[in-house]
């Protein structure tokens, strides 16, 4: 998309109820996110998932496909490639037009945003963030955001090749195909989950803003709306959607503020946008974006490839472009708003209050003391059993106490501990993550309640 001045928003640092730094360390000494190329001194902001990060990161895109695709019978999939041909950027208006202006202190030359830091137009006197100097700032410079390869070994003009900045134009570029090969009848969309690569200027706060990250996308089309009311009802079904997906997936609605994007800060091909911003600890910022994108898309494709990009009534003949309505959502944003959203301190005690359906691990097993054979014997079998359909945890270092302060920290919402009662009764204790209760339960109900459990279901 083309890039659009940024609204900050004044910081409400605390307000989350847990500072980044809180976060940044539990994430890393977990396993959930480590700073990428760590042993060579690391690279500015780029991160990778450790295995609890990775289990997050792949519940969560689980669960957004079976709630978009499987679960809507109007919606197909898709994995397009990452680079595509150089022609896509150019008719989608990112050659030209995805760029950011960027500014250089003098003084302490550092490079900036221009919309970061208010000075959008020259002779700003904005002051640095950095040294607090005013008036020192160069004026805005136009930075290409998209990353640029080679294909082949030739690295000369006639050779170049971009990461994609989105997954959008991806489902763009297939829509005929997907209409040729598919049963799809308008209204239908398609969504993709995949990386999208953006070299942006100034990127930080954790996982919020980096180079390499995921979007979660649905294009959503449509015959040309009749009236605005046409696709006004569209456009409320997905805004509907969307917080239906952020109450789903764990994210606290009452953090997450809907904001409609004015006149001249939308995209020049969107008719309405809205932000959906999040309190994060840094402040108030983007965590989704819904557009209405017209038939811009379709119809800048169509033009481009001279290909009939455009969907035929089956019952009055008419063809036309469709338009199209996107939701889109960036899976890091997500599981960062999410992990700040299951951040609980209750006074020695750190829990992730995650749902049983995103949390990496669904239980821990115990066996209460590790020297007493007997109790390991009978904890390994409850332990091989529930792994059979579950991703659970083994666990038989240390005090008990410990073990499940040690769940509690990776947001694992039961914890199983077998003791002598077990041999005599065939009961588990089961200890609820959120109010450390504890109560006894039959091994043989042990997976019908855990499926519960994930499933929402009440008990
Ligand atoms: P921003 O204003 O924060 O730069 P944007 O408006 O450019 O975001 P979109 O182009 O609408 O973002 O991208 C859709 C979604 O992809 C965003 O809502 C966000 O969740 C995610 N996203 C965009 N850029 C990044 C990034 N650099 N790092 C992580 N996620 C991102």
């Amino acid at each position: 998309m083309v890039k659009t001045p940024d609204r900050r928003k004044a910081s409400k640092a605390g307000s989350t109820g847990t500072t980044m730094d809180a976060l940044v360390s539990l994430a890393k000494r977990r396993g959930f996110v480590y700073p990428g190329s760590d042993i060579y001194g690391g690279l500015a902001n780029a991160w990778d998932y450790g295995p609890l990060g990775a289990e997050l990161k792949n519940n969560i895109k689980r669960l957004w496909w079976e709630r978009f695709v499987h679960r809507h019978d109007d919606i197909v999939g898709l994995d397009a490639a990452i680079i595509m041909n150089p022609k896509v950027w150019a008719a989608s208006g990112h050659l030209s037009g995805f760029a950011d202006q960027l500014v250089d202190c003098r003084n302490c030359k550092e490079r900036f945003r221009a919309d970061h830091v208010g000075a959008d137009h020259i002779g700003t006197d904005a002051a640095c963030p950095n040294c607090g100097k005013k008036g020192a700032f160069t004026k805005p410079r136009k930075f290409n955001l998209m990353f640029k390869t080679f294909i082949g070994p030739a690295e000369d003009e006639a050779h170049v090749a971009y990461l994609r900045p989105e997954t959008a134009q991806g489902m763009f570029v297939d829509y005929k195909q997907v209409l040729d090969s598919t049963r799809v009848k308008l209204p239908f969309g398609m969504a993709q989950i995949g990386k999208a690569f953006r070299n942006e200027i100034t990127p930080g706060n954790f996982i919020f803003r980096t180079r390499e990250f995921e979007q979660m996308e649905i294009e959503y089309f449509f015959a040309p709306p009749a009236s605005d009311a046409a696709w006004q009802e569209i456009f409320e079904q997905w805004r509907a959607e969307i917080l239906a997906w952020i109450k789903q997936v764990g994210i606290d609605p009452a953090r997450v503020h809907e904001v409609e994007v004015g006149d001249g800060e939308r995209a020049h091909y969107s008719k309405r946008t809205v932000d959906f911003e999040f309190d994060f600890p840094f402040g108030q910022e983007e965590l989704y974006g819904l557009a209405y994108r017209t038939n811009f898309d379709l119809s800048a494709h169509g033009k481009a490839s001279n290909e009939q990009l455009t969907y035929t009534d089956p019952e009055t003949k008419q063809s036309f472009v469709p338009h199209c309505i996107e939701p889109s959502m960036g899976l890091d944003r997500t599981l960062l708003a999410l992990l700040v959203s299951a951040y609980r301190q209750d006074g020695e005690r750190v829990y992730l209050a995650l749902p049983p359906a995103v949390a990496p691990y669904k239980a821990a097993v115990f066996p209460l003391l590790r020297n007493k054979p007997e109790l390991i014997k009978k904890a390994r079998a409850v332990y091989e059993a529930l792994r059979k359909d579950f991703y659970v945890m083994w666990d038989d270092r240390g005090n008990i106490g410990k073990r499940y302060y040690a769940q509690d920290e990776i947001g694992t919402p039961v914890g199983l501990t077998v003791d002598f009662d077990t041999l005599k009764d065939d009961t588990v204790t089961w200890r609820d993550r959120d109010t450390a209760g504890q109560e006894r339960v039959k091994v043989s109900e042990l997976a019908a309640r855990l499926s519960k459990l994930i499933s929402g279901a009440s008990d």
